[in-house]
Order: structure tokens, then sequence, then C-alpha cells
């Protein structure tokens, strides 16, 4: 439906109270758009949208997205879905639901409204990756019935439905794999490594490192990525993706204890767990197709972004 009087676009933002929801929503309405926040509040919180709530561009709808939505909006992005492993295992069928069920509604709305759409997907539909870095061709290596696979499967359910929407109807599709991102609102308890490495280091508490710490991942910080998400959904960019966003410098999770010990001055000692069942080896995305379509790469150097994070967790 078009609009009486079109000014700034109405855009709606599904888990818009969670982390990367919050900061997507704050450039947006930085921008001069108006946003509609979804979000049933499952692991967002309504802390990270509150410096919101009397603002005239913005409203708030608590709604579960595996239910219809019938609203009208210019641009949709899809980011409701827990995205950390315990939040994402606590109710694992409800996971892939909100996965599958959530954007077939999405895609439904975006269908009806003729609009562009933004989902946001996952590095671990590379699975355990035994291509290194991971390129956007890699189809992965995911295993079907484990623990993980209630995201993992999910997202890349996800994403067959993105494409064959686009395909099949010609919807406006843009799908972005985004690495590991930290940055303040992360949820203190959310279990993600540097939540709980910084948390464990400021409270003077043992680091836990899972397995032997060689394992590897990439760390993007929170605004970098975001700058990501508004240059794919640009008018110019034709490519509905898949599109790596992320980080490229890698790092063992080691590494990253070491930095954290090191940036809060903390007396915290490593102590070792147990690797839980299906946990990546290697993680590092390829960016170049990040630069070749959007000019887009990361600017934010990891020690430059951690202090950030270690100020918002300390002022928790
Ligand atoms: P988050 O848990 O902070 O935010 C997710 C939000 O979705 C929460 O506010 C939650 O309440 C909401 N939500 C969950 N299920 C819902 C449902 N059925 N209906 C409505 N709202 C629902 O996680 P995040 O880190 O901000 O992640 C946002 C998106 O980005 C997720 O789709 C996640 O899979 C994806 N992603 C994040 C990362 C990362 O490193 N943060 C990496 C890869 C992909
Ligand atoms: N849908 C929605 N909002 C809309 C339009 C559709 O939530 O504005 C949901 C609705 O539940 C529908 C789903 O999206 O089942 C898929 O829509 P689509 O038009 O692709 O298929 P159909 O309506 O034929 O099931
Ligand atoms: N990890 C860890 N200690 C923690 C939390 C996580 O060693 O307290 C490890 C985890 O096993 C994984 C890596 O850090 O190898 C990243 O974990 P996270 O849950 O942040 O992200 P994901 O595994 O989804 O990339």
């Amino acid at each position: 439906m078009t609009r009486l009087y079109q000014s700034a676009k109405r855009v709606l933002v599904t888990g818009g109270a969670g982390f990367l929801g919050s900061h997507l929503i704050d450039k947006l309405i930085g921008m001069g758009n108006e946003v509609l926040c979804v979000d049933n509040l499952f692991t967002g919180a309504k802390k990270n949208i509150e410096h919101l709530a009397s603002h005239p561009k913005f409203e708030f709808i608590r709604h579960d997205i595996t239910f219809p939505l019938y609203v009208e909006v210019d641009e949709i992005y899809n980011l409701a879905c827990p995205a950390s492993p315990i939040h994402y295992q606590h109710d694992p069928v409800q996971t892939t639901k909100t996965s599958v069920h959530g954007a077939i509604n999405m895609l439904g709305l975006a269908k009806r409204l003729n609009c562009r759409i933004f989902q946001a997907s996952t590095s671990e539909v590379y699975g355990d990756p035994v291509v290194h870095p991971q390129v956007e061709e890699y189809w992965g290596n995911v295993n079907p019935i484990g623990p993980r696979s209630c995201y993992d499967e999910g997202k890349r359910c996800a994403e067959t439905l993105f494409f064959d929407y686009h395909r099949q109807v010609g919807l406006d599709i843009r799908v972005a794999r985004i690495f590991n991102t930290y940055g303040p609102r992360m949820h203190p308890a959310d279990g993600r490594v540097i939540s709980n490495f910084i948390v464990q280091a400021l409270n003077q508490m043992p680091i836990t490192i899972y397995g032997d710490g060689e394992q590897t991942r990439s760390f993007c910080y929170v605004d970098d990525l975001i700058k990501g998400f508004i240059d794919f959904m640009d008018d110019d960019v034709k490519y509905p993706g898949p599109l790596n966003l992320g980080n490229d410098s890698e790092i063992s999770i080691r590494g990253i204890a070491e930095a954290i010990i090191e940036l809060t001055g903390s007396k915290s000692v490593i102590v070792s767990e147990e690797l839980p069942a299906d946990d990546p080896r290697q993680r590092r995305p390829d960016l170049a197709k990040a630069r070749e379509m959007l000019g887009w790469r990361p600017s934010v150097q990891l020690r430059e972004g951690l202090k950030k994070t270690i100020e918002y967790f300390t002022r928790l």
C-alpha cells in the first residue's frame, strides 16, 4: 500500500529489542526513518529500546513472528531469532519455528507489500567448515540432528525460503550471513564468549575456556556490522546475497581470553571446561564479495571494540 503523503521510510525490524536489532533501530531512526519494532522479548529486553519509547518515529509491538503479522511498511529487516547457543537450545523447537514459520510470515508480508526484505542469516550455515576462510559458494558442513541443528538448519531453511520467494514471485531479498559480532547491549548471561569472558574478568572469576582454546573465531564490532546491513539494503545494490558480513581477523579463543584479561587488568585465571558438541573448529569470513558489492569493509580493531564493550559491562 502506498501512502498518501510519502516522507521517511517506514521500516519494520523484527527482533528489534535484541542486541543487533536495537543498534540497527538507532541507526535507522538517526537517518530519519520511522521504525516499527516487533519482538516477543524472548531474549531481547525493553531496556535496549527504552531510550526510544517516546520518540515520535518509534513504535513497539510485542508479537511472536511465528504468527502472521499484518502491518504496513516500506522495508523489512528480519532479525528475530535467539542467537546464542544457550538461548537457542533452551527451546529448540521454538527456535526452528522462529526461523522457518517466522520467515514464511515475514516473506508473505513482504510479498503482499511488494517490499524489500533483509534476512539475518549466519555463518552457522557453514557448520564446522572444511573450506577456510568461508566463501559464499561453500555449502557447509552441518550436523542435521545435533544440539546446534535447530539454529543452523532453521537458518538454512530460511535462506531456502528467501531464495524461493525471490525466484517464484520476484521478491526483492537481501540475505546476509553474519559472523560473530560483539559490542554494548550483548546480554550479560547469554553465554557467548566475549560477554562471558568480560563478565568473568570484571568479577575476578575464572575465565572458562571450552576445549583447548585453539578453536578460532573472527569478531566484528557491532557498528561495522550495522553499517554493512544498511549498505546492503541500498537501492543501488542489486544483489540478493548470500553475503558474508563480519570481520576477517581471526583469533583463537585463548587469544581472546588473554586480550580481555589484559584490557580489564583482571586477576582472573584461565580454566578449561568441556567443549560443547559440534563446536566449530575455525571460522573466518571471506569478505571479497562484500567489498565488491558494497565497497564495505569493517574498520574497528578488536582491541578498540573490546574496550568499548568492557566500558559498557563495567557500567552495567
Ligand atoms: P538477540 O537474542 O539479542 O536478539 C534476537 C531478538 O529476537 C530478541 O530481541 C528476541 O526477543 C527476538 N525474538 C526471538 N524469537 C522471536 C520470535 N519468535 N518473535 C519475535 N521476536 C523474537 O540476538 P542478536 O545477536 O541481536 O541476533 C539478531 C539476529 O542476528 C538473529 O537472527 C541472529 O541469528 C543473527 N546473528 C547474530 C550474530 C551475532 O554474533 N550476534 C551472528 C550471526 C547471526
Ligand atoms: N502473512 C502475514 N502477513 C501478511 C501476509 C501474509 O503474516 O501481510 C503470512 C500468512 O500467514 C501466510 C504467510 O505469510 O500464510 C505466507 O504468505 P504467502 O502469501 O506467501 O502464502 P499463503 O498466504 O498462500 O499461505
Ligand atoms: N566459548 C568458551 N568459553 C565460554 C563461551 C564460549 O570457550 O565461556 C567458546 C565456544 O566453545 C566457541 C567460541 O568460544 O568455541 C565462541 O562461542 P560463542 O557461543 O560466542 O559463539 P559460536 O560458537 O556460536 O560461534
